[in-house]
């Protein structure tokens, strides 16, 4: 099948790289030639715009960062809905909020253009292994024709319900997992005060009722998890940049929702802090580093 692809960014060009090795053709797509270079590089063809990508392929598939981008990717000039026929099947991998997601698909229905949310969770090593968990809303028809593309980029396939449900389980993972992020930095600053060995107290966790995904796979502390970012000074991986933004949409729905919320957004202001400090492009495991603790001095 020719697969339109747009977004070839950090997740983008791996995930489009499976698709490539299972047999399928890619043309892609980026607003930021380097990246589409990059595209290029793994064997995809070049498109000059997305409604191009969209009009050269037999379905299309979006990784972009935020709602505005997914907006303005379907809906704007040179976009999606402008070059694909009607009938197309659109699956949208990126992480939005769910509304969002609902919007862009009535827009393509009244186009007569099909549209899934199919966000992934798993990062750029599931990426690269084309293992990723991927949460999908739509219906059921688009969802069962929408598989055996996922299936090469993904190995747990879940529908969740109508379209935008992928992206509800998407954000609800994220709480939880933003959350321990930094509830793992901080209990691991605490030991640190205290002398105790982190690899010791990793031991400890691991067997314990506070073990967590995100300390098993992206432990802040450096030297003692295989593949974690904080190896690589905290090259990304998950940019705290998305971890603030994925919080950010389950604060918001909350609100919308009038569901109270205390812990999520506690932990996204810590994210957003070390933002401003410099680290929004570092995976947010970083936030360790920006946990230290502060001066023993007294004011003067
Ligand atoms: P990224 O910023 O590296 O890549 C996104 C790409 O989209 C960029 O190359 C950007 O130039 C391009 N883009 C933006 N607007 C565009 C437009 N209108 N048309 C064409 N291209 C456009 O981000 P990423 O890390 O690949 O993440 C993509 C999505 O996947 C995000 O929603 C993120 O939350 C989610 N996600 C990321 C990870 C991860 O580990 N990086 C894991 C799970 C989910």
């Amino acid at each position: 099948m020719k697969i339109g692809f747009v977004g070839t960014g950090t997740m983008g060009q791996p995930m489009l790289s499976n698709l490539l090795k299972k047999g399928h053709g890619v043309v892609a797509y980026d607003v930021v030639a380097a990246m589409l270079d990059g595209a290029v590089g793994r064997g995809a063809s070049r498109a000059g715009s997305a409604a191009e990508a969209a009009k050269q392929s037999e379905l299309v598939i979006t990784m972009l960062p935020s709602s505005s981008h997914v907006e303005t990717a379907y809906l704007g000039g040179g976009g999606i809905l402008e070059g694909a026929p009607s009938g197309r099947l659109c699956i949208d991998m990126s992480t939005i909020d769910p509304g969002a997601s609902r919007r862009v698909a009535e827009a393509a229905k009244k186009r007569g253009v099909r549209f899934v949310d199919a966000p992934v969770s798993g990062g750029v090593p599931r990426a690269e292994d084309g293992t990723l968990a991927i949460m999908v809303g739509g219906e059921a028809r688009d969802v069962e024709e929408a598989k055996p593309v996922l299936a090469c980029m993904g190995a747990n396939i879940i529908h969740v319900g109508p379209v935008g449900s992928g992206e509800v389980a998407k954000i609800c993972n994220n709480l939880i997992a933003g959350v321990a992020a930094v509830a793992v930095s901080e209990a691991f600053r605490i030991a640190e005060g205290f002398g105790v060995d982190a690899k010791v107290l990793t031991e400890v966790i691991s067997k314990s009722s506070g073990n967590t995904w995100v300390m098993e796979h992206m432990h802040p502390v450096p030297g003692l998890v295989g593949k974690a970012p904080a190896n690589r000074d905290y090259a990304p991986g998950f940019m705290t940049d998305l971890m603030a933004k994925d919080l950010g949409l389950a604060v918001s729905a909350a609100r919308d929702l009038r569901v109270p919320v205390f812990v999520s957004p506690a932990a996204q202001q810590v994210l957003r802090l070390a933002s401003s400090h410099g680290l929004g492009r570092k995976d947010f495991s970083v936030v360790y580093e920006f946990l230290r603790p502060s001066s023993r001095q007294a004011p003067v």
